[in-house]
């Protein structure tokens, strides 16, 4: 637990990375990954003028985890991700990102996830400590998690728009619908908008 001290998130779907790879990536903010590149419409809408310099992102002190980041995306599956601070995170065994607050039994069944695309693996670090990790290949930006976590939790999971599958809208659909008016343009050199440890 000692070196979980940096967000991370998953960047690259494909094959799960090391921390440090995926921290970098998230501070550098911009790659292009194989999703986007992939469609001919993708490109076309990347062509779109957008403000210079600019992207959108979500605030995650703002966002009610209404559910319109995962329907009202340009792009299906949205670009809208589940990412996690580890720092904020308690490691918890029952954690309310991922289980149900009512459970049938105290297992890990599909029917006690709040996860509707199993995005979500908990993996043993040490008695009684578990760590979650976000597929991000599988998850569409529902929210509920980040819903469960917020909740019962500490709040350590939460949704940004991930900036190597947004192909930046000139005006972001998901902007124009959410009811928390959380989402804004930011400089590209500060694209993300990280939660950090509370005091
Ligand atoms: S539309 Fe706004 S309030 Fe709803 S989940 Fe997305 S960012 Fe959060
Ligand atoms: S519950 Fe929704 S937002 Fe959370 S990991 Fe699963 S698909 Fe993503
Ligand atoms: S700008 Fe908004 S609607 Fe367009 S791809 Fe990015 S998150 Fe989706």
């Amino acid at each position: 637990m000692a070196g979980k001290l940096l967000p991370m998130v998953d960047d690259a779907p494909e094959q799960p990375q090391a921390g440090r790879t995926r921290r970098d990536f998230l501070l550098a903010g911009v790659r292009t990954g194989s999703v986007v590149a992939a469609g001919g419409l993708l490109t076309i809408l990347a062509k779109a003028p957008a403000a210079a310099g600019t992207v959108w992102q979500i605030d995650p002190d703002k966002c009610t985890q209404c559910g319109l980041c995962a329907t009202n995306c340009v792009l299906q599956p949205s670009a809208v991700k589940c990412v996690h601070t580890y720092a904020m995170c308690g490691y918890c065994k029952l954690c309310f990102g991922l289980l149900k607050d009512k459970r049938t039994g105290n297992t890990l069944s599909v029917e006690n996830s709040r996860c509707p695309t199993d995005a979500i693996k908990r993996v043993f670090v040490e008695d009684p400590y578990y760590e979650m990790h976000i597929e991000e290949n599988l998850c569409i930006g529902c929210g509920i998690c980040v819903k469960g976590c917020t909740r019962f939790g500490n709040g350590s999971m939460y949704l940004q728009i991930r900036h190597d599958r947004c192909v930046n809208c000139n005006e972001c659909g998901i902007a124009r619908a959410c009811p928390a008016g959380a989402i804004s343009r930011v400089s590209v050199k500060t694209p993300y908008k990280l939660k950090t440890r509370r005091a």
